[in-house]
């Protein structure tokens, strides 16, 4: 796989600690912390702690320790907050990749939202 890893990318930055985030949950492989921007009243990011630029690279390259501890403990955030569906409301699970997918962070990231109801997916076009 072809993708490169821009290590001065802002979640790399939190990764080494350079710029504070409000943690979540953190584990030997993933990390997850509060969107700075929040969009609902439940707005989590979990990424991995190795150097992936999207969830295809992550899922291509990563190891099984990795991929396991990374859903696993988005897992475990959806119950600490009460936004799982079978238990609460639900919630939306978003991973923008690349330029058509208007990635803003290039280090893999998964968005986990909740507390509210979304509207549908796809709304805008821009
Ligand atoms: P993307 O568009 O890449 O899927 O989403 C990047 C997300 O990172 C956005 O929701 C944005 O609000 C969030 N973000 C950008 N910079 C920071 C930051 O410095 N700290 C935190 N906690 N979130 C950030």
């Amino acid at each position: 796989m072809a993708y490169a890893y821009d290590d001065q990318n802002i979640f790399a930055k939190i990764l080494r600690g350079e710029i504070p985030n409000k943690t979540v949950a953190e584990t030997d492989h993933t990390l997850a912390f509060e969107d700075i921007r929040p969009q609902a009243p439940v707005h989590v990011l979990v990424i991995p702690k190795g150097p992936y630029v999207t969830y295809d690279h992550f899922a291509a390259e990563a190891s099984d320790a990795e991929i396991v501890d990374f859903h696993r403990t988005l897992s475990r955030i959806c119950a600490e907050a009460g936004i799982t569906a079978d238990t609460a409301g639900g919630c939306r699970f978003i991973s923008n990749a690349g330029e058509h997918g208007v990635q803003e962070v290039p280090h893999f990231h998964m968005h986990v939202l909740g507390g509210r109801r979304m509207g549908r997916m796809i709304e805008q076009h821009d």
